[in-house]
């Protein structure tokens, strides 16, 4: 069904009984050409992606709970290409076009808005930095603008300009870069994957996997055995659980990390703003709530809770730059499981046994690749060749020492 003014306006007129399931409840088959486990965005963009741009249309996505139960459906929205590293700024540039494009392409009120993200910058070596980054971005055709204390106050005149530790001095302003609803963004992947003949299959868990001398050819699952050519995994927090059922032991470690929304207000803040003196970023969604959350959690975990210390490290951060936050009432928290990688940075690539595939170590910013990651992958898999874009994120930059290591932390996936 295509969703239009014109189908609102006949369903309208028949009390709303015309519409459609989003996508079909498959039953699994015996064999598919590709599998992709894990139902979240990464891993339905993947699916759409091969179908759509692949032609490949015998695809199974299993996922163990249900659409949007994860990540995809747990975290804050934002949506940004403002990175430093050649590695880098090409893909999520990828994806931010792609975001561009995206409600277009699915038919699918993703609610992207482009409200602009806005870097606080606090002393004289942060200007110099951000704009660093801001001009490494101008020289790949990303847009960004260095804002002085002035640029800041006219967008968000509520901060704290003289806070005695972080005075605000500016900030780095990527005016694409915004948020999009992010359960939305499953539920449109979904759609269009579905409506293209992917197979989508709910409450159904690997176990294991099918090995044929050597190469993988299929999955156990909690519904049986099914099997295909190639099996792509995009799992996020569960990457190495899934990984140790290979036989793979990958350098990603999963760890909490945390959200918070509050009571609605009037509309306040205007677009993405973070702090940068301490981890603190935040947002107001479209029913009025400010949206925040600041460091994961520090501990391996495959929790989809945390706990208080980072409640109270986060708002301490929230209040530091908006003390009026601290007026507010808090209506929720809660979890999920970060693929956190040795350098912060992605693996889309090979895994080393025929017939696997892996899509790896979003750490906390694989909302915003979404749509480049599924394309990527959907690349990799059709044409067993990494796509131009994603061509740094291989597995064995690991051992050959050519990270990419956007925040320069080291191999400290609780610093990324
Ligand atoms: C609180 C929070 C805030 C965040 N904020 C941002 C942000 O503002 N911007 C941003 O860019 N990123 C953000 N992120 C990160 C982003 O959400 C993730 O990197 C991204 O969603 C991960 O990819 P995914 O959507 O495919 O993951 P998921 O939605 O987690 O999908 C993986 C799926 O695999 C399934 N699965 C796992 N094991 C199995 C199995 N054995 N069999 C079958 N299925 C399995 C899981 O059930 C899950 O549905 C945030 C994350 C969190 C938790």
């Amino acid at each position: 069904m295509h969703y239009s003014l014109f189908s609102l306006f006949k369903n309208a007129l028949n009390g709303h009984r015309g519409w459609t399931p989003t996508w079909r409840d498959a039953e699994p088959r015996l064999n598919y050409e590709v599998i992709i486990i894990g139902g979240g965005g990464h891993g339905l963009a993947t699916a759409y992606y091969l179908a759509k741009n692949h032609g490949i249309t015998n695809v199974a996505v299993i996922e163990k709970g249900w659409i949007g139960g994860g990540n995809v459906g747990r975290n804050t929205t934002i949506v940004r290409s403002n990175y430093m590293l050649p590695g880098n700024i090409p893909f999520y540039e990828h994806a931010m076009k792609l975001w561009e494009g995206l409600e277009q392409d699915l038919n699918y009120n993703a609610m992207m808005s482009q409200r602009g993200v806005l870097n606080l910058y606090h002393s004289d070596a942060q200007r110099d930095a951000f704009a660093r980054r801001g001009n490494a971005m101008r020289l790949h055709g990303v847009d960004a603008e260095l804002l002085d204390r002035d640029g800041v106050k006219a967008m968000a005149p509520f901060l704290n300009f003289d806070n005695a530790r972080f005075p605000i001095q500016g900030g780095l302003l990527q005016r694409r870069g915004g948020t999009a609803r992010h359960d939305a963004v499953a539920w449109g992947y979904a759609r269009a994957a579905s409506d293209r003949g992917v197979d989508i299959i709910q409450n159904c868990e690997v176990k294991g996997f099918v090995r044929e001398g050597g190469a993988i050819v299929g999955v156990e699952t909690t519904r049986g055995t099914i099997r295909a050519k190639k099996i792509g995994m995009a799992v996020a927090g569960n990457t190495s659980k899934v990984g140790t059922m290979a036989g793979l032991r990958l350098p990603i470690e999963s760890h909490v990390l945390q959200a918070f929304v509050t009571e609605g207000l009037k509309p306040l803040i205007p677009g993405v703003i973070t702090f940068g003196a301490g981890h603190f970023y935040v947002s107001q969604s479209d029913k009025g709530g400010l949206v925040f959350g600041g460091d994961i959690d520090g501990y391996n975990s495959y929790a989809q809770r945390g706990n208080m210390p980072v409640v109270e490290d986060v708002c301490e951060g929230g209040m530091a730059v908006m003390p009026m936050i601290g007026r507010l009432r808090l209506l929720r928290s809660w979890g999920g499981i970060m693929d956190m990688s040795m350098d912060g940075s992605p693996i889309i690539d090979k895994s080393g046994i025929d017939g696997l595939y892996l899509n790896c170590g979003w750490c906390y910013g694989g909302f915003k690749a979404t749509p480049a990651s599924g394309w990527c992958f959907a690349h990799l898999i059709a044409k067993d060749q990494p796509h131009e874009v994603a061509a740094a994120y291989r597995l064995n930059r690991f051992e050959t020492g050519a990270v990419i290591d956007e925040k320069g932390q080291g191999a400290q996936p609780n610093l990324h």
